[in-house]
């Protein structure tokens, strides 16, 4: 029955066999992820009661946002969520990289050092830092950057990071997730260990955690095991597919309060923000964020089988732990990139019938292919695929509001790769 429809889809029956073998082993690792989402849902639902979420709070407001029931309540359910004390949670927030920019720019002054102990940074990063010199970046405002590197097996460096932390060491940045390179990407308990060592040498140390696609991936969120400020973007993992826009900052009082007054202005802060017509899908969003993120981490695990199968490089591999909603196929070429891309193209449910192309984006210092047909644009909680054209050719993927979708996605991926011959069943 499935089968008739996948054909009329266009994938062959050499993918659909070839899947379906793949799937069978794959039963008992979904049953996992279903009970971390169970988990999940549950932990958004107490949320949500906890903080009597009710029909006033998606009522939205305009001009100032004054008194935004709604706003001010969603705020609550975050920080209830992660455990924390506060939260900055607003479709001010633009992307993730401007909710690492506030966070950042909030907490560090002139004369700080700012440390990643963690190697390079998520590549928008690098022109925020002035690692790449930018215009307006924290070097500029006399901020200056030390980074430690991972070791060679991607364990973190203890003892260079002891001896990096100095006296203008104010800040601690740690991303999460791998981003666009070919390392692991940390466990909520790595996490909290690197935290407990910084804070060890030097406890006044704001630790900040880059959360971008690790939300609800796990039983525990980095806010959990010590992260001051945990910070990501609503057009990934939380946002449920279903926020059009926004970012997020759970953290301390202290921390958050800053934030605000960063985003907003000084003397404003959090009061003001109108939250406009968005909060139902901000709300709604987040309620699905524990479903939809087990529907990406199991399309995710399904492409690691499938492509390690077929002799290519994987991170996470077929059978390892997951920390975040992302992938990574090394292709080894552009024409394989762009062939892979074109199948997840091809699965969308909005603009199936565009071929993506390389091109360049502000932000990335090489030419990068995306694959992505989205009701929000460029949402990576919906299915997408991305990456840097250039060496070691690694599309990364992520996504997929439905895991019937992910799947599909996957199968065209292999059928667009198999019918330009790049790869044999
Ligand atoms: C996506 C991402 C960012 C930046 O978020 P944008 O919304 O694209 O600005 C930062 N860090 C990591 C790890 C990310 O995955």
């Amino acid at each position: 029955m499935n089968e008739a429809m996948y054909r009329r889809l266009g994938v062959s029956d050499e993918v659909i066999k070839f899947s379906r073998d793949i799937l069978c082993e794959l039963e008992e690792r979904f049953k996992e992820i279903d009970d971390v989402a169970e988990y999940n849902q549950l932990k958004v639902l107490h949320a949500f009661q906890e903080n009597k979420v009710n029909a006033t709070c998606f009522a939205g407001t305009t001009g100032y946002g004054f008194d935004d029931v709604g706003r001010d309540t969603l705020e609550k359910v975050y920080a209830t969520c992660f455990n924390t004390e506060a939260a900055l949670v607003r479709p001010q927030i633009t992307c993730g990289t401007h909710a690492l920019t506030v966070a950042l720019s909030a907490n560090l002054l002139p004369g700080d050092e700012l440390l990643s102990p963690v190697g390079k940074p998520y590549d928008t990063l690098e022109e925020v830092i002035g690692i790449r010199e930018s215009t307006c970046s924290l070097a500029e405002y006399g901020v200056t950057y030390r980074q430690v590197d991972l070791l060679e097996d991607g364990s973190f460096d203890w003892d260079g990071i002891r001896a990096a932390i100095n006296e203008r060491t104010k800040l601690v940045t740690i991303q999460r997730s791998k981003g666009y390179q070919m390392r692991p990407t940390f466990s909520v308990k790595q996490i909290g260990e690197l935290i407990a060592f910084v804070k060890s040498i030097k406890p006044d140390l704001i630790c900040m955690v880059d959360n971008c696609y690790g939300e609800f991936v796990d039983l525990l969120e980095p806010s959990d095991v010590g992260a001051d400020m945990t910070v990501g973007s609503l057009i990934k993992n939380p946002g449920g597919g279903l926020a059009p826009v926004g970012g997020y900052i759970c953290g301390s009082k202290k921390c958050v309060e800053r934030c605000a007054y960063r985003l907003s202005a000084p003397g404003l802060g959090q009061e003001v923000g109108a939250s406009l017509s968005v909060m139902t899908s901000l709300y709604q969003g987040f309620f699905l964020a524990p479903t939809v993120v087990a529907s990406a981490i199991k399309g995710a695990i399904f492409a690691a089988r499938a492509y390690e199968k077929l002799g290519f490089n994987v991170l996470p591999n077929g059978t390892e732990p997951r920390y975040d909603i992302i992938q990574s196929v090394e292709l080894g070429s552009a024409e394989k990139m762009i062939a892979f891309c074109k199948g997840i193209q091809k699965a969308a449910p909005v603009d199936s019938y565009v071929v993506p192309e390389p091109y360049g984006m502000p932000g990335y210092n090489s030419d990068v292919i995306m694959a992505a047909g989205a009701f929000v644009q460029g949402s990576s909680i919906e299915l997408s695929a991305d990456g840097p054209v250039r060496e070691p050719y690694a599309i990364y993927f992520q996504g997929g509001l439905t895991w019937p979708h992910a799947k599909l996605g996957i199968m065209m991926s292999l059928q667009m790769l198999y019918q330009d011959k790049l790869i044999t069943l």
